[in-house]
């Protein structure tokens, strides 16, 4: 049986210059497919506001205008997905979810059913937050709480985060020029829970705390999470594909 894994890309890795990057998201989806084969694969991709913004101009910093514009891009960014994984004979699929449909067992159990059917038939099944209903993600997260309780429900081994950052580090890189990057992570201190800290682009609302909650979060449950550039993929794919450790963060609660 394929190890089922959990894939999610932030809105940085899939944008450039307000809207969405055609040639990341081709890298992206290139690798997807080879994962694909290995592995049952679930996307969660942020990066429908992005590709909103480009079709209708509304003031980002008012949230009704960013739920609109996700309502405007969903749609175009599922069928950019769609379009490149044809190349690879592969099928896309959506699911909008919210935080409160893992607090009802029963819909956990409808989209688990949905997702395990669509698993089985190699269909790459896209997670995103419903942003019309639900403004968890869009104000403070950009999707790293969803693919992690997306990960513990959907029974996957491991989280792989991809990010504008190529790992979690002692200090933020981009403010410090000393930093040294922490190849294994066990547990997520308290003090590193309460940083205020910020997305560094201003259609993302990540920033790295909310990808150390989400690890917390995993490690609790036994769950592994990856923390890897999305901009260059080889440590990912050195990790997921070739099972070498040269860059990236892994945050397990396994000791080798
Ligand atoms: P994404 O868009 O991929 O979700 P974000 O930009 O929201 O990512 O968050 C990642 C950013 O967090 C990095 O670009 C980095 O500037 C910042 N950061 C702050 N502290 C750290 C740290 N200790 N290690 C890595 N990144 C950090």
């Amino acid at each position: 049986m394929k190890k089922r894994i959990v894939v999610k890309v932030g809105t940085h890795v899939l944008s450039e210059q307000n809207r969405l990057c055609k040639e990341r998201m081709m890298n992206l989806v290139e690798f997807l497919s080879k994962l694909m084969d290995k592995y049952e694969v679930i996307l969660v991709s942020s990066a429908a506001v992005v590709a909103g913004y480009s079709k209708l101009k509304l003031d980002k910093n008012q949230l009704h205008n960013r739920q609109a514009m996700a309502a405007i891009g969903q749609p175009h960014l599922i069928a950019a997905y769609s379009k490149k994984l044809e190349k690879f004979g592969k099928i896309a699929a959506q699911l909008l979810l919210t935080s409160d449909d893992f607090d009802s067992r029963k819909r956990t159990h409808h989209a688990k059913c949905t997702i395990n059917t669509l698993l089985e038939n190699n269909i790459l099944p896209i997670i995103n937050e419903n942003d019309a209903t639900a403004t968890e993600e869009l104000v403070f997260g950009d999707n790293d709480q969803l693919s992690a309780r997306a990960a513990y429900y959907f029974d996957a081994g491991i989280l792989i985060l991809l990010s504008d950052i190529d790992g979690y580090y002692d200090k933020d890189p981009k403010k410090n020029p000393n930093t040294t990057i922490k190849k294994i992570v066990h547990n997520i201190e308290k003090c590193e829970l309460n940083v205020d800290e910020e997305s560094s682009y201003e259609f993302a609302t990540g920033g790295i705390v909310t990808k150390l909650k989400a690890a917390d979060y995993l490690l609790k449950r036994d769950i592994d999470m990856f923390i890897a550039s999305g901009f260059d993929l080889k440590d990912i794919e050195g990790y997921m594909l070739r099972n070498e450790h040269l860059g990236g963060t892994l945050f397990t609660s396994k000791d080798f």
